[in-house]
């Protein structure tokens, strides 16, 4: 198999870098490890979306004290497909410390605004048309009554006719098929090395059922889109390891059930939009999926949680706060197929960790909540802030439950050497005619939801590299 441009992984990096070169004219191929599957099947939050929409069924862990259960989409459209699609460009103050630290060459948010505007208006952004649910305005009465700076987020959903939501396969891909793309799903690139002044690729069928013989490909140019763990993996086996795999990075969250007076959870509403941002760069909150196996799942550390569920899910929500700590390696880790990943955490951001979650419960009970669950093991119910004050100033080591759906900065780009992997537009060092265009590729955290970032940094390099002939 051959193609001028091969780019592997089809999440946002990789479906709008393959759509731009696809309409440049090049003969493209895409290859995706997952299945291709529609987005309307299995349905959104289900247990067969978990099963056959995310990696590993949704067990990934980034080992640490305390560890990070982490979670990546593995199907045509990565994460995009699975994502609540929440959405912002990144602020300014992120892009510029990108710039000032790592010394990235052409990046301010004036430079990205034609590319978010360009990726915003095939992948559709909308703000509700009316009133949030419930469990949404708890969160945002709660922030007024305290004064504290709360937003709608936008989405990536088109919301006449019942909703629908704005993944990569029902946009980019179809963009990147009708330019004549070629897409190649269900098939997993082990390996690549250079020869002949080409790039081969060692690939194979992903699903256990399908035929174990091994695909080669060729191409000029290789985009890499894995996502930031499998990027680093698969470039640390074909043996391209300078700044690969040092530096991951995520959004650790930590969360409560909150339970109120009166009934807040309502089936069907649609999904919560709101987002505390007082305490952005340190620390944002929201308000996350809280259907009944989800609150179910939140609560199982309590020896009273089905009980509890059963008789008051209508109650109760699920809240969030979501923090920019932990650093990590990426490792392979022979024999074993997926990557090993080390995390550490500072003693000041696990005291972020513990700050976070007393402010996630103040808000909390200011929107008039009479019991707060933490799932973090070993924490109290809180009723009062007299109680929120007994908890601990820092988070202890050994507690769990961090949890994780933003990982990034595996392979950061820039010309500071110490630090990055390829140069400021995706190009990896030493390595003619190969990119990387995904999640890798951010410096840090974005602090707010990064799929907008992916997009643009991926649209600039794309168009970067087609402009210049790819060189
Ligand atoms: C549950 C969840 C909720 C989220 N919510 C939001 C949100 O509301 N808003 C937001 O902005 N962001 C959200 N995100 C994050 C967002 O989805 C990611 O930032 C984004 O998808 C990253 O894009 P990417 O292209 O870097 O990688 P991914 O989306 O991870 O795509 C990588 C693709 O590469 C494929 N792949 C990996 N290895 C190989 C290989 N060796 N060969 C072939 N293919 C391979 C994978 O199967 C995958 O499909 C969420 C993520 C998750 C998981």
């Amino acid at each position: 198999m051959a193609a001028e441009v091969v780019v592997i992984g089809s999440g946002p990096g990789g479906a709008v870098t393959a759509m731009l070169c696809a309409e440049a004219g090049k003969s493209v191929l895409l290859v995706e490890e997952g299945k291709n599957l529609p987005l309307q099947w299995p349905a959104h939050f289900s247990s067969d979306e978990i099963l056959h929409k995310y990696r590993n069924a949704g067990v990934s862990i980034a080992v640490g004290s305390p560890h990070i259960a982490y979670v990546e989409g593995r199907c045509v459209g990565g994460g995009s497909e699975i994502n609540r699609g929440l959405y912002h460009r990144t602020p300014a103050y992120v892009l510029d410390q990108w710039r000032t630290e790592f010394n990235v060459r052409d990046l301010s948010l004036d430079i990205l605004v034609p590319h978010f505007t360009a990726c915003e208006e095939i992948a559709r952004v909308e703000y509700l048309p009316g009133e949030a649910s419930l469990l949404s305005m708890r969160l945002y009465e709660g922030a007024s009554n305290l004064g504290w700076r709360v937003v709608e987020a936008p989405r990536l959903y088109r919301y006449a006719g019942g909703g629908s939501k704005q993944s990569m396969s029902e946009t980019f891909v179809p963009r990147f098929l009708e330019a004549g793309g070629r897409l190649i799903a269900d098939t997993s690139v082990r390996r690549l090395s250079r020869t002949g002044g080409k790039w081969r690729m060692e690939a194979k069928h992903a699903s256990p059922e399908a035929s174990s013989q091994a695909i080669e490909i060729f191409a000029d140019k290789v985009f890499l889109a894995c996502g930031a763990v499998q990027t680093p993996a698969l470039l640390r086996r074909s043996g391209l390891r300078k700044n690969i795999g040092n530096s991951l990075r995520f959004h650790p969250m930590l969360k409560v059930v909150a339970e109120f007076d009166d009934d807040i959870n309502v089936p069907g509403d649609f999904d919560p939009v709101h987002q505390v941002k007082e305490f952005e760069p340190h620390f944002g909150m929201g308000c996350s999926i809280s259907n009944r196996p989800m609150l179910a799942l939140a609560m199982a550390t309590r020896a009273d949680s089905f009980a509890l569920v059963e008789h008051r899910w209508r109650r109760m929500g699920i809240y969030y706060v979501q923090t920019t700590g932990g650093c990590a390696l990426v490792r392979n880790a022979a024999p074993f197929r997926d990557p090993f990943v080390r995390v550490w955490h500072s003693d000041y951001q696990l005291r972020e960790y513990a700050d976070g979650m007393k402010r996630l419960a103040e808000v909390l009970l200011a929107a008039g909540a009479t019991a707060i669950y933490p799932t973090a093991p070993g924490y109290p119910v809180l009723r009062s802030m007299a109680d929120v004050r007994k908890l601990p100033e820092t988070l202890p080591r050994g507690s769990g439950n961090l949890t994780s759906v933003h990982i990034f900065s595996s392979c950061p780009m820039g010309e500071n050497e110490a630090l990055c992997a390829t140069d400021s537009f995706g190009r990896v060092h030493g390595a003619d005619g190969l990119y990387i265009s995904d999640a890798s590729l951010l410096c840090g955290p974005t602090a707010v939801n990064p799929q907008g970032t992916v997009m643009a940094i991926a649209h600039r390099n794309a168009t970067r590299a087609i402009e210049n002939g790819f060189h």
